[in-house]
């Protein structure tokens, strides 16, 4: 089968790769309908050391099932499912806190021999934990927002959640990517009545603004600092839903959140070092967040979607065959796309 391949930074393109085939009882081979590219896919994108040894990418997509192992029950041949961004049993004892991230025998795609998600077709491990059905036909208009169930609106999800948001918080949600996007729009569905949009790409916000958004700042640093404190009477808000992954976010985040306010990333952290220091301590500042169990949120994200009350999938502005997708890589590189959604 074809499958994207990553050799270095800027480097990404379709290649033959083996077919995958059932291995372990415990498998399901679902040959993928929609895959996409994520923001964090740009990392190695742009910084990965060049290697001959290609390695695979991708790790959003839906598809339907193909083949099954013996021991995968609740599913058939046929059936439409989407697959988080990371696999997981379902049954150990993190898997039932909901924390399937840190599954005791989970792990990650397109890596350690597992396929990943931009590719014709990809051998689930742990299929019945990992994989969930969806109700619809491989058609649906639907799927660019089932898509979304993948990764980036349970990521968005999260940061909400970690961070607490209810109808009494204030939000600013810094990054106007699609994961920050998705947290405006989580953030609107728990209730809240100000969310402020960080974020300087004018197509991006004006569709924040339709997820719910009630102020947007352009500004950045201490201009964009100030222009929020004044929007929230001086103080901040009350949680900060930091969707970026930069020190700078990070930063922001500390001056927009209000004293006892809570700063929850789901940004995959580009530095290694947040401050801890004492002006944080003296302001009561939490911090939470980290990578999403999306698992844990398709089940209650999903009949939301099949209503038409949240309409996530409005994060891809662009659609590639596999053959483009080095353009897609390309494109949202050079911020000429927001996100890119694959048709293998
Ligand atoms: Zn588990």
């Amino acid at each position: 089968m074809r499958a994207a391949v990553i050799h270095g930074a800027g480097d990404v393109h379709i290649e033959n790769v083996p077919d995958p085939t059932i291995r372990q009882p415990t498998d399901a081979l679902v040959r993928v309908v929609r895959a996409c590219i994520c923001g964090s896919d740009l990392w190695p994108y742009g910084s990965l050391p060049h290697s001959d040894t290609e390695q695979r990418i991708g790790h959003e997509f839906l598809g339907v099932v193909e083949d099954l192992g013996a021991d995968v029950a609740g599913f058939a041949r046929g059936d439409l499912v989407v697959a988080p961004f990371v696999w997981s049993d379902g049954t150990c004892e993190f898997c039932r806190e909901g924390l399937q991230t840190s599954c005791r025998h989970g792990g990650s795609w397109a890596r350690d021999g597992i396929d990943g998600g931009q590719g014709e077709a990809v051998r689930v491990p742990q299929a019945q934990g990992t994989l969930v059905k969806l109700p619809v036909a491989a058609d649906s208009a639907l799927l660019p927002s089932l898509m979304t169930l993948s990764d980036v609106f349970p990521t968005g999800y999260h940061c909400a959640v970690k961070a607490g948001v209810t109808p009494r918080t204030t939000v600013t949600v810094i990054g106007d990517g699609a994961v920050g996007l998705s947290a405006v729009l989580a953030a609107k569905r728990l209730g809240a009545e100000q969310i402020i949009l960080m974020g300087r790409h004018r197509e991006r916000t004006d569709l924040g603004v339709e997820f719910g958004a009630t102020d947007v700042v352009a500004e950045r640093g201490e201009a964009g600092i100030e222009k929020v404190r004044g929007l929230t009477g001086g103080d901040g808000t009350h949680t900060v839903l930091e969707c970026v992954g930069l020190a700078a976010a990070i930063e922001t985040a500390l001056g927009v959140v209000r004293d006892g306010g809570v700063v929850s990333r789901v940004g995959a952290p580009q530095y290694s070092q947040v401050p801890m220091d004492f002006g944080p301590f003296l302001r009561n500042i939490t911090r939470t967040g980290g990578v999403a169990p999306a698992r844990a949120y398709i089940d209650q994200l999903l009949p939301d979607i099949l209503d038409g009350r949240i309409e996530p999938g409005r994060v891809f502005d662009r659609t590639v065959g596999l053959d483009e997708v080095p353009d897609g890589y390309q494109a949202m590189a050079d911020r000429k796309a927001l996100k890119v959604l694959v048709t293998p």
